[in-house]
């Protein structure tokens, strides 16, 4: 059965004329799931019962399920979701003053190994589809619609586990469903998709003229440090990192983000800041440093402290890049890097 909520709008269109339907059944349901919010095809009052009988044969309106949520003092929901296989992925709600953001997952783990990060602890499983992407969304929607407050989800960032440009046709398809004016209608400002630097994808996203934002984990400003934290590194050097920054930047007039994680005395130093300074300039691109969320994964690895942080941040904007530093959320439930997975699995939960 073909998930309603992982077709893109063109590809229902195309689905409702080989049904022999005209196109405009396929608005007409996104109507109704995104805008509406139906949950069944009985719902769906102005389509005749005998297509709402096709419909339900052949197509479906799944979600995951929730199999653990946790809420922050700062009101930060981190869910755990149980997928129609079993397999298991975190999602975050996290709430800002302009708006709600959802942290999605794209893969079930992933393979990236960077040696910071606990999503790669078990490799990567499989990729999400589009649907479960969605359906991410659409759960934290759900919550908030419990609250009652009239809010949802206006912002969305691809940084939860996996590597959005390691699944890439999904993840675009995800894009599309969830900024199309008719599906959630998330402007594409407000999609951040993040990647640890899958070079060739990154071209291939240029070449789609999308206004979303993408932000590169960089991490570290010179090759050696780099392929040591992010194996990726080996396979897409700096150089060819910032040479497909360019295009995109050339091709999209979107300026990139660089996420720059950091690791007391591994990336931390004024050196390592004069390093990014020169790597990054005739970038439009701005840095987003980001405290360092302590993992048991490997104990080489702590936090800068407040004042590292600030003096870095000072260098960098002497050295005339515009920076700014993470806002963290939900601290006290673990809302990063696979940490809740990880450790529910542990316990065989
Ligand atoms: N694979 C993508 C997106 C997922 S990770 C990427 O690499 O960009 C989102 C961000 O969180 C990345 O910048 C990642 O490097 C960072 N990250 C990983 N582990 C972290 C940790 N323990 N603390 C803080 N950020 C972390």
């Amino acid at each position: 059965m073909l998930n309603l909520y992982g077709l893109t709008l063109s590809k229902l269109e195309q689905l409702m004329l080989e049904e022999g339907q005209k196109s405009y059944r396929a608005t007409q349901l996104y109507t109704w799931i995104y805008e509406k919010r139906a949950t069944s095809f009985d719902e769906m009052s102005d389509i005749s019962i005998k297509f709402r009988d096709v419909l339900k044969e052949k197509y479906c309106l799944d979600l995951p399920t929730i199999h653990t949520k946790q809420v922050s003092q700062d009101g930060t929901v981190k869910l755990l979701l149980s997928l129609q296989d079993g397999y298991k992925v975190e999602c975050v709600l996290m709430r800002y003053s302009y708006g709600c953001a959802a942290c999605v997952s794209s893969q079930v783990g992933c393979n990236m190994g960077c040696s910071f990060c606990s999503s790669g602890i078990l490799g990567k499983q499989r990729n999400l589809q589009p649907e479960e992407m969605v359906g991410q969304i659409l759960v934290l929607n759900q919550i908030l619609k419990e609250e009652n407050k009239g809010q949802h989800i206006t912002h969305v960032v691809v940084m939860g586990t996996g590597e959005p440009f390691d699944n890439y046709d999904n993840v675009l398809d995800f894009i599309k469903i969830i900024n199309h004016p008719k599906g959630l209608a998330i402007g594409a400002r407000h999609i951040t998709v993040s990647t640890c630097g899958i070079v060739e994808n990154i071209y291939k996203y240029a070449d789609e003229h999308m206004q979303t934002n993408l932000a590169i984990s960089l991490h570290a400003p010179n090759n050696e440090l780099r392929s040591a934290l992010m194996k990726i590194n080996r396979a897409y050097p700096l150089e060819k990192v910032m040479e497909a920054v360019k295009y995109y930047e050339k091709e999209t007039k979107r300026r990139v983000t660089y996420e720059y994680l950091l690791l007391e005395g591994i990336n931390d130093t004024k050196e390592h800041a004069q390093q990014l300074i020169k790597l990054i300039k005739g970038t439009m691109g701005y840095v987003n440093l980001i405290p360092y969320n302590e993992t048991n994964k490997d104990d080489r690895f702590h936090r800068s402290s407040g004042n590292r942080v600030h003096a870095f941040l000072d260098y960098l904007m002497k050295g005339g890049v515009t920076a700014t530093i993470r806002k963290e959320f939900g601290s006290d439930i673990d809302a990063a890097c696979g940490q809740l997975k990880a450790k529910v699995e542990e316990a065989g939960l």
